[in-house]
């Protein structure tokens, strides 16, 4: 068959399930194409960026209504062969449209038909003229110049403007004059982050690390998944940087994803302080150029390690060698809106088809994750202990009931914080929950600040002045009389974060408070500041949100108090319990880092409640095997697999009735081993002015799961009351409300 046959299958935006056909544009053999450039299409009345899938000689429509593609936009794949496969199981696995499921993994810069150019930098070098020029006779004349080129000689590396900040703006003439004399050389590098020169040593490592360390070394260049189970402060991030290195001595790049990382800028420091090489760092502050930019030197293998949170996972490497997930358990690796991917379990896929090694890490592992340990399918790395001096923390239960309790503080916590305070510790609370308190309340008669939008009450921001609902974001003045009955006695009902902060600086006056929310963070630069008066001991009581209990390190906090308890015990959601769990430790370990010990006290109504009683005494671990075999005999995930068939529409019949159909759907083509539960309305039914419903499907294996899932899907659209409603589809749901 002739080459002027081909057709290009072209993967582009859209809800629609199937892939899309165009001739080659004019004027470009389709010899020249390869699957992952882009190209330029026309589609409908306007234009696209599209993805070549693949050239075919058999179109999927009729030959004479085919278009040509208006322009090849890259001379290269952009995607290599490796993460073209993976996103093709993305779209098979998650039920989502090819084209959809491409546009995620592309930089904005890149769907949008920007040039695939990385930007650079100057870079300037001290030359072996430069080396021995003589400085004494150009010190009277050129101060600035000589300055410069005792900077460049100490540099091991070289300078760039970024070194240079705090000069006046005029040492780029002092540099020209250097250049101009032969004694430095300007060269061009790609724009990354560096780190150090002269690398940190790491400590010597103990017994478990170091066999840890071996293990995975022995993993290298194969798929080899580890789970490394380690309490905080027990060297997780030190065994992360010993596997790095000896990827990068093998000229590989290593991919290390974070649950968020302007929240754990410590990291990224200890990263760049331990590795003389160029890194890229995606973080949500990058704007699109950047973030094209970090992607781009990724791909050409510039970038030797790539730090980065959920969407990292998709960025393509020339050499990838090893993947890394710190902090395995935390949801925010599970995107919930679009293409609903999990980042750790692909973070797996990808690594068995890339043949190389992926860590796990936590110190409080998801039962998933402890289950593929039981099955034999992660090797299983423990470190029972901290690292160092440190001990691990006490946890007591205090029993609140019948106490008086100021705005969530009991009078023995209250005491208990004096005790560490005076006795010049830090002290660190917990409560997740942000704001002044979660709502406003009539004393007269008992009406409550709702939310016009959403099903939920509106929680009461008083330094703001106003009320704000934390589901649609929509807010209003606080207002000063009941709309219903007219009395002025408006109460606030409850406490946030923003309410213990007023309330600790009259109990405690005198002593440094920080509060840690989104709230308090919200300015770029606040956290730093933040943590920043936390390390300097000008605050001594630290308030705040889950925040709080991701990765920081505070040694001198002693007492870590959680102000309740109970908040994870009556949850909704079947992993309301195992969250709370994970929090509770989470922040625990930010207690007693250092030398001193640490204590944890949990504020509960429920002293007796055998699961919160198992964590304090046992640990973390021994409340994970309690919970699996509530799991297992409830038959819940991971003893089974669920979708979330979700529809929402501004009135409540069509995203019922949706579901309905759907439900019928799925039985005509027949459930075989699948159960389907629903349709019911969402726990919050009404959000953002939505209705929103829900239908639940659970099976014993994954298999008799997706044998359904794949013709039902492609059918959904056809539903007649599809066009009436949004719906998405949620493959192995992390929450199910
Ligand atoms: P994790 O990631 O498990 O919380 P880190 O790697 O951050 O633990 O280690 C906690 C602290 O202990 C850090 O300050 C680290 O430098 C230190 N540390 C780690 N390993 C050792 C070791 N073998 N000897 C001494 N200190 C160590
Ligand atoms: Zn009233
Ligand atoms: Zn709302």
């Amino acid at each position: 068959m002739p080459k002027s046959d081909a057709v290009l299958r072209i993967a582009i935006p859209s809800p629609l399930y199937s892939s899309f056909d165009y001739l080659p544009p004019a004027g470009v053999s389709p010899n020249t194409l390869q699957p992952g450039m882009r190209l330029r299409l026309p589609f409908g009345r306007s234009q696209t960026v599209g993805i070549l899938l693949e050239t075919s000689f058999t179109p999927q429509i009729e030959r004479g209504k085919l278009k040509p593609a208006l322009e090849l936009l890259d001379n290269e794949a952009l995607l290599p062969a490796e993460l073209m496969a993976l996103l093709r199981w993305v779209s098979d696995y998650y039920h989502h449209p090819i084209g959809e499921t491409f546009s995620t993994a592309l930089p904005s810069a890149l769907r949008q038909g920007e040039a695939a150019l990385a930007k650079h930098r100057s870079l300037w070098r001290i030359t072996n003229a430069g080396q021995e020029a003589d400085t004494e006779a150009l010190a009277r004349r050129a101060k600035r110049q000589v300055d410069l080129l005792l900077r460049l000689r100490a540099s091991h590396n070289g300078l760039t403007a970024e070194h240079l900040t705090e000069l006046p703006r005029n040492w780029v003439d002092a540099m020209a004059a250097l250049v101009k004399k032969g004694w430095a050389e300007l060269e061009q590098i790609p724009a990354l982050e560096y780190g150090n020169e002269q690398p940190e040593q790491g400590p010597e490592l103990n017994a478990e690390q170091k066999q840890a360390v071996e293990r995975i070394q022995q993993g290298l260049g194969m798929f080899s998944p580890f789970l490394l189970d380690g309490v905080t402060g027990s060297g997780k991030t030190e065994i992360y940087l010993r596997s790095i290195a000896t990827t990068l001595d093998a000229g590989q790049q290593a991919l290390v994803l974070v649950p968020e990382i302007t929240l754990t800028p410590q990291l990224v420091e200890r990263f760049k302080r331990r590795f003389n090489v160029p890194m890229a760092v995606l973080h949500s502050g990058l704007n699109d150029r950047e973030r094209l930019n970090a992607w781009l030197l990724a791909r050409s293998g510039d970038a030797k390690i790539i730090i980065g949170t959920r969407s990292a996972v998709f960025t393509p490497m020339l050499k990838p060698g090893m993947i890394i997930i710190d902090e395995e358990h935390d949801a925010s690796f599970k995107q919930q809106s679009g293409l609903r991917y999990s980042a750790r379990d692909l973070a797996i896929v990808r690594a068995s088809k890339l043949d190389i090694p992926v860590i796990l890490g936590s110190a409080t592992p998801s039962l998933e994750s402890l289950l593929n340990v039981e099955q034999g399918r992660y090797q299983h790395l423990s470190l029972p202990q901290r690292a160092g001096s440190a001990k691990p923390p006490r946890i007591d239960l205090m029993d609140v009931r019948h106490q008086q309790m100021e705005d969530q503080l009991s009078q023995p916590l209250q005491q208990l914080m004096q005790r560490h305070l005076d006795n010049g510790n830090q002290v660190l609370l917990f409560l997740n929950r942000r704001g002044f308190s979660p709502t406003l309340i009539c004393h007269e008669c008992g009406w409550v600040a709702h939310c016009r939008r959403c099903d939920t009450h509106m929680t009461l921001h008083l330094k703001k002045r106003h009320l704000r609902c934390h589901h649609c974001s929509s807010q209003r003045p606080v207002v000063q009389q009941c709309p219903d009955c007219g009395s002025p006695d408006l109460r606030p009902l409850g406490s946030g974060t923003e309410r213990i902060e007023t309330a600790l600086s009259q109990h405690f006056p005198g002593v440094g408070l920080s509060r840690i929310d989104r709230d308090s963070t919200r300015n770029k630069g606040s956290l730093e500041s933040i943590l920043a008066d936390i390390n300097s001991g000008a605050s001594r009581i630290l308030i705040g949100t889950q925040m709080l209990a991701k990765g920081h390190h505070f040694p001198n906090v002693t007492l870590v108090g959680i102000l309740d308890g109970d908040q994870g015990l009556f949850g909704v959601d079947f992993r309301a319990g195992e969250r709370m769990a994970q929090l509770i430790i989470q922040v625990a370990g930010r207690a007693g880092r250092a030398d001193k010990p640490g204590h944890v006290v949990i504020q509960t109504h429920h002293p007796d409640n055998p699961m919160l009683q198992l964590l304090c005494q046992q640990g973390y671990h021994a409340y994970a095997k309690a919970a699996q075999s509530e799991r297992q005999l409830t038959a819940l995930p991971p003893y089974s697999h669920m979708a979330l068939l979700r529809a929402e529409a501004s009135h409540s019949l069509p995203p019922e009735n949706f579901l309905e159909q759907a439900s019928q759907l799925a039985q005509q083509l027949g459930t075989n081993g699948v159960e389907l539960y629903g349709p019911m309305p969402a726990v919050m039914e009404k959000r953002a002015g939505k209705y929103r419903y829900q239908l639940l499907l659970q099976a014993q294996t994954r298999a008799e799961l997706h044998r359904l899932l794949g013709p039902w899907t492609s059918q959904l659209n056809k539903l007649p009351e599809a066009r009436k409603v949004r719906w998405s589809l949620d493959v192995d749901p992390v929450d199910l409300i």
